[in-house]
């Protein structure tokens, strides 16, 4: 427990009372409303909060030895007060100053916070588990505590810099000035009724052996003796003064693998990502050549709230020699693969190594190479399971993986060249004869039709609205599979990919159709004879339709639908063209080509119309309509249905 002697010496300003940020507030009526069937957890965050302020200060220490103060040895202290029911944790580490408290106790700085608040429904489980996802950390505490005081000086501040913030989770906390004289900061929970369990020593220890085993620092408990009643009192622990080891002390990634059990490798994991669900799969590797290191990386079962945003840099933890160098080192992965968590732990770089020196370093770039290399073969593992697994869990991982993060593995053809045609085998479609995003280029190369020469595709906003789109009719006629892409990033993606194994990549919405041998010669002669035919009622359409359409030319490529609008090969589609329009990007302004199915009722009714300016606008305006687009003129277009439904 805290020293009395420290309460006197106390220099106690007039504490002041400020609210927590509304978002702080609204995650704490949360954690304690949802989480309380998880109880435990809380213990791991504010260990990890421990042991990460010891690797910050031994990594500030590395250029100012004097941090240290006279406490070289870093460790935290886990006791607990039965009297007074607190249960503290205690480390040596950097310290919070007085604004530090403020800041990081009151208010959340992680991007995706909004979102994440937004997603919540009010209902219990569902809402436990994205907090499992967002991460609580320190406010776990409010899960066992009502009240809890933090107390903190930051290393290399006087010892009257001392601050104390204290809080009952509501709306609001307060922070005063406190003389403190060991560096570090101690957290007293004031525990709830219901959670006197952890008023316990051996559930403490069984607690931290399950999830902190492999924190780095020793986690010390004060050693209990059992004491014989006396003058009839019962008999009872008591505690010795003297502290020991709880947890083994030596981080995991520096241990043999043999030595860690699937469990360790999970509970680390959800330690370092604060994630509350089991990855998906994890590789531990020793790398000896030119460069030396260890890698222990993990696929998340689950993407985060900010996986949007390219620039949070990857999840993976950079160590020199056992030290904690930084968060988040986007130069040790690319950011397509900015999912995977862990840990690097290198040999060779120099302590003092910063974010700068990373991106130029040849050892940071072969670690990079290295440990993208493992990343694809984890992800071919999982690929290679969901067929040969053993069981239907294994089975369905692969699935779950790229339901999850298979659109930013896309990000990866466009920056990975080198990777290009390992990630090409691990997309997924949908198509328009499989409605869920299983079928892999493989897979449909080995369904292609005799004399098929490429492999078609269809970009759209929706799965619907690709499924549904014209341009499809004459391939699903002709029973040939086109993949369905309705992934933001796929239109560009794809700019990357222009083929398959040898097999070009062909969407079935730029340029006019070439089947190719798929079409028989009937079918070839009766398109030329229909485009000679139709020669006079293209000139007159293209005159109608000169300022929207690029062309106006003659299909084979539609059955059911009068028209469709394409655009030319190597064009930006129609669809890329809105997305980029919607947000806010500028766009060239490219016509699309109009094509017109001469078997149509609709177009041969063309013909001699005196109606034949409306009719060719309608016929346009419903081939944007039709794939999801919005006529320039909706009101126009309106006008026109009515005067011909009059
Ligand atoms: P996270 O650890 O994910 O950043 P937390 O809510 O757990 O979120 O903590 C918020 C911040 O408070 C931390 O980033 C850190 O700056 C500070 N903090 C928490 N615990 C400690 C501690 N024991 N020592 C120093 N700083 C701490």
């Amino acid at each position: 427990m805290y020293p009395s002697s420290f309460q006197d010496d106390m220099t106690s300003a007039t504490p002041s009372k400020l609210p927590f940020q509304a978002e702080v507030a609204q995650l704490l009526h949360l954690v304690t409303h949802s989480l309380y069937s998880n109880k435990e957890i809380f213990l791991r965050e504010l260990i990890s909060n421990a042991s990460d302020a010891c690797d910050k200060l031994r990594f500030e220490a590395i250029n100012d030895s004097a941090l240290y103060e006279d406490q070289p040895e870093l460790s935290v202290h886990v006791s607990f007060d039965e009297k007074a029911r607190t249960l503290t944790i205690r480390d040596n580490g950097i310290g919070m100053s007085r604004q530090e408290a403020i800041d990081h106790l009151g208010t959340i700085a992680k991007s995706g916070t909004k979102d994440f608040m937004s997603r919540l429904t009010g209902d219990q489980k569902a809402d436990a588990q994205l907090i499992g996802q967002f991460g609580v950390g320190f406010y776990s505490g409010f899960i066992v505590a009502d009240k809890i005081v933090v107390e903190s000086r930051r290393a290399g501040l006087p010892a009257d810099q001392g601050v104390r913030w204290t809080s009952t989770g509501a709306g609001d906390f307060e922070v005063e000035d406190i003389a403190r004289a060991e560096r570090g900061t101690s957290v007293i929970l004031h525990l709830r009724e219901d959670a006197g369990e952890y008023l316990n020593a051996w559930k403490l220890k069984s607690v931290i052996g399950k999830y902190s085993d492999h924190i780095s620092l020793p986690i010390l408990m004060e050693k209990e003796e059992w004491k014989e009643g006396e003058n009839d009192q019962p008999g009872g622990m008591v505690k010795t003064g003297e502290w020991e080891a709880v947890n083994k002390a030596s981080a995991l990634w520096t241990r043999p693998k043999k030595d860690i059990t699937p469990e360790q490798y999970i509970e680390f994991y959800k330690t370092i990502s604060h994630d509350f669900e089991a990855p998906l799969a994890w590789s531990h590797n020793r790398v000896e050549g030119s460069t030396e290191y260890t890698q222990l990386l993990f696929i998340p079962a689950k993407a985060p709230m900010d996986l949007w945003n390219r620039e949070r840099g990857s999840g993976v933890k950079l160590y020199v020699k056992r030290v904690f160098i930084m968060d988040d080192a986007e130069a040790l992965l690319p950011s397509y693969l900015r999912f995977v968590k862990g840990v690097i732990d290198s040999a060779d770089l120099p302590l003092n190594v910063s974010r700068e020196l990373l991106q130029e370093s040849r050892d940071v770039k072969a670690i990079r190479e290295g440990s993208t290399k493992r990343v694809l073969s984890m992800l071919e593992d999982l690929a290679r399971q969901e067929k040969e697994g053993e069981s239907e869990e294994d089975k369905a991982k692969f699935g779950k993986f790229y339901a999850e993060f298979g659109a930013v593995l896309k990000e990866g053809l466009g920056e990975d060249f080198g990777n290009r045609e390992r990630l090409a085998k691990l997309l997924r479609f949908a198509s328009s004869t499989t409605d869920t995003v299983t079928v892999s280029l493989a897979d449909y190369k080995a369904r292609m039709k005799e004399g098929q020469e490429a492999i078609y595709y269809i970009t759209a906003d929706t799965l619907a609205a690709a499924k549904n789109s014209p341009q499809l009719e004459i391939f699903r006629k002709k029973g040939i599979e086109v993949l369905l892409m309705t992934d933001r990033v796929d239109e560009w993606a794809l700019n990357y990919m222009q083929e398959f194994d040898g097999t070009p990549m062909q969407s079935v919405a730029k340029g006019s159709v070439d089947l190719g041998s798929l079409q028989d010669e009937a079918e070839k002669k009766a398109a030329e004879e229909a485009a000679e035919s139709f020669k006079p009622l293209l000139e007159k359409l293209k005159e109608a339709l000169k300022d929207k359409a690029e062309d106006v030319r003659v299909t084979t490529r539609l059955v059911d639908s009068p028209a469709c609008l394409v655009v030319k090969d190597g064009g930006m589609s129609t669809q890329l063209a809105r997305m980029l329009k919607q947000a806010g990007q500028p766009v060239p302004e490219v016509k699309p080509v109009l094509e017109v199915n001469a078997e149509h009722p609709l177009v041969k009714k063309l013909e001699g119309s005196a109606h034949f300016d409306d009719l060719a606008n309608i016929l346009f305006d419903q081939a944007l309509l039709a794939e999801g687009g919005l006529p320039a003129d909706p009101a126009a277009y309106v006008r026109r249905v009515n005067a011909l439904l009059a």
